[in-house]
């Protein structure tokens, strides 16, 4: 069931929305070498409880931390770590929630620990293109299926891969609510966009084959090749007006 929001709703979930943004900039800003996944984990921790709201994904479903990092390989759900050092030349993948209101925000980027080399650049250049080519048709009258196609359209003919097996989402007072909002997809296809949807909107995108694997944490999802993998996320809303990012500061 689709739950769609009222203009009241809309503008709680920004303020969820914006505690999340924060906490990914200061978890983003800390990104260096020698840093670990769990110091990370802690910044972000720190922001998002000091605006008094909850980390969404801490035990959800079990999740062991505030956020999900995730580095060169590792796809999504990397779980922070205090022995995970980040080296020179890694792309390192954060993603996390807040919820303040009632209402949840959730929001991923993809960031360089120092030098990165030119295809990690582009790698996770066109990812968060391609986030934004898929919010751009996040309009009323439109279908769920001009996302996915407007991502993987991007992303493809770029050279990269996109991961089918984990899509972006319906949001709100909920974690995931529906519709499911795959990466890729038909134009015209699926489920009609209309004022009051919700949506995060993730690419997940692979410099090689589009084939993941799950470690045997149960949570960490690496590609199968080993090439690299980016994410880029954010929460939005669909209005008589357009698309309105709710994730973005
Ligand atoms: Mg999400």
């Amino acid at each position: 069931m689709i739950v769609l929001k009222t203009g009241r709703e809309i503008s709680l979930m920004r303020e969820a929305c914006l505690i999340a943004a924060g906490a990914l900039k200061a978890a983003g800003d800390a990104v260096e070498p020698g840093v670990t996944t769990a110091q990370l984990d802690q910044i972000a921790g720190d922001f998002i409880r000091k605006q008094g709201a909850q980390p969404a994904f801490l035990n959800y479903n079990g999740f062991p931390a505030v956020a999900c990092i995730s580095i060169n390989d590792e796809v999504i759900h990397g779980i922070p770590s205090k022995s995970r050092v980040i080296a020179k030349g890694d792309l390192v993948s954060i993603d996390l929630g807040a919820e303040f209101n009632g209402y949840i925000g959730d929001n991923a980027a993809t960031f360089a620990a120092g030098e990165i080399s030119p295809e990690a650049q582009r790698l996770s250049d066109t990812t968060r293109e391609s986030l934004y080519q898929g919010i751009k048709v996040c309009v009323a009258g439109g279908r769920i299926g001009d996302i996915g196609a407007a991502i993987s359209n991007y992303c493809e003919s770029r050279g990269f891969s996109v991961v089918k097996e984990y899509t972006g989402h319906g949001i709100g007072s909920k974690l995931h609510e529906d519709p499911s909002v795959p990466n890729f997809g038909k134009a015209g296809r699926g489920t009609r966009l209309l004022p009051g949807m919700t949506l995060a909107i993730e690419p997940m995108i692979n410099q090689g084959s589009a084939a993941i694997r799950l470690m045997p944490d149960g949570w960490t999802v690496k590609t199968l090749d080993g090439k690299l993998s980016a994410h880029f996320e954010h929460t939005i809303a669909i209005t008589a007006d357009g698309p309105l990012i709710l994730t973005q500061l």
